[in-house]
């Protein structure tokens, strides 16, 4: 393995530490502690999980965390009226409402609803629009995770061949429209793409965002390419009946070739989860009419 492996957890570390300092400084400076209220509809197991761990680093950063929790019969318009609530409370800064919901409820709309200035997941049109426009917004977490993973690695990314697999409007597109901003020139690959091998050798940053476990291999990449993986796919592990966790990228062979690569569990995520609180402090500066430091 020659690869330099990017430690996302670490990284996440660090970051969120930062974040702490800047909820201080807020505090200090304009009296006003950042609030997230995340909003889980229904009993999926891993929704649970992922607000539980969102809940407990928004306490450890120093923020509020405002949990609510909804039976799986709820209504879009009792959910709205939820929202509606929280876009005008003044102690709460960003709202994140965890997909996937109910098939009663119309995601769109839901996700249309929050006011954009407390958009912390940055999947309202306002904020998708603010990126695409090169304007200042809140940006969706894991792109942003990954381009500040791979400014780590690279430091400025500028000229750079990148590709970015998958155009989903939660990781592909907004982390393609990072990549543009970086200056980078950047192709997005999709399901139709053809000879995607082929497109892939040329870059020397790939993101993957695709959902199939381990589709990218070690021929597709350039030596020394830096790999970015977003995939969580579970796969049946070595013993009998157990799962376990891997990305989109096939790590082990991969690891020979590139020059830096993210590890699934342990790169991206942890990373998503310190971003949340980034776009958290950031929304509240904003709000306060303070000067983000983080
Ligand atoms: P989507 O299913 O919404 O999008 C997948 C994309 O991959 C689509 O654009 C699809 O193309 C493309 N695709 C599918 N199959 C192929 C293929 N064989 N070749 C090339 N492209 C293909 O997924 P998401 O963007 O929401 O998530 C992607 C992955 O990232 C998932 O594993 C998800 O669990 C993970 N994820 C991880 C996060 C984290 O915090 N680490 C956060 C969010 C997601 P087309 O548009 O043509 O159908």
């Amino acid at each position: 393995m020659s690869a330099r492996i990017i430690d996302g957890t670490a990284f996440a570390a660090t970051l969120r530490g930062r974040v702490r300092n800047g909820v201080e400084a807020l505090v200090r400076s304009h009296g006003v502690v950042p609030g997230l209220a995340v909003v889980l509809v229904g009993a999926d197991p891993a929704s649970q999980v992922y607000v539980k761990n969102k809940a407990g680093r928004t306490v450890e950063a120093g923020m509020r965390s405002f949990e609510h929790r909804l039976q799986d019969t709820t209504t879009e318009a009792e959910l709205m009226t939820l929202i509606a609530s929280l876009n005008a409370d003044p102690a709460v800064h960003g709202i994140l409402v965890q997909l996937p919901l109910p098939k009663q409820i119309r995601e769109n709309a839901v996700l249309t609803a929050v006011d954009p200035a407390k958009d912390v997941d940055g999947f309202h049109p306002i904020n998708a629009g603010l990126l695409a426009t090169g304007k200042p917004g809140l940006v969706p977490c894991t792109p942003l995770a990954c381009v500040m993973l791979a400014k780590d690695v690279l430091g400025s990314l500028e000229g750079l061949d990148a590709i970015v697999i998958g155009r989903s409007n939660i990781v592909g597109k907004p982390v393609a429209q990072l990549l543009l901003a970086e200056s980078c020139t950047v192709t997005i690959a999709h399901s139709k793409t053809r000879d995607l091998a082929a497109v892939c050798a040329r870059a020397d940053l790939v993101i993957a965002a695709v959902g199939r476990p381990e589709i990218v291999k070690a021929d597709w990449l350039k030596p020394g390419a830096t790999v970015i993986d977003v995939g969580i796919n579970r796969v049946a592990g070595a013993e009998l009946g157990k799962m376990k966790l891997v990305g989109d990228v096939d790590f082990k062979a991969c690891a020979d070739k590139a020059g830096a690569i993210t590890p699934v569990p342990g790169g991206v995520g942890p990373m998503t989860i310190a971003c949340l609180l980034v776009n958290t402090l950031r929304a509240a500066c904003a709000i306060a009419g303070a000067t983000a430091t983080v």
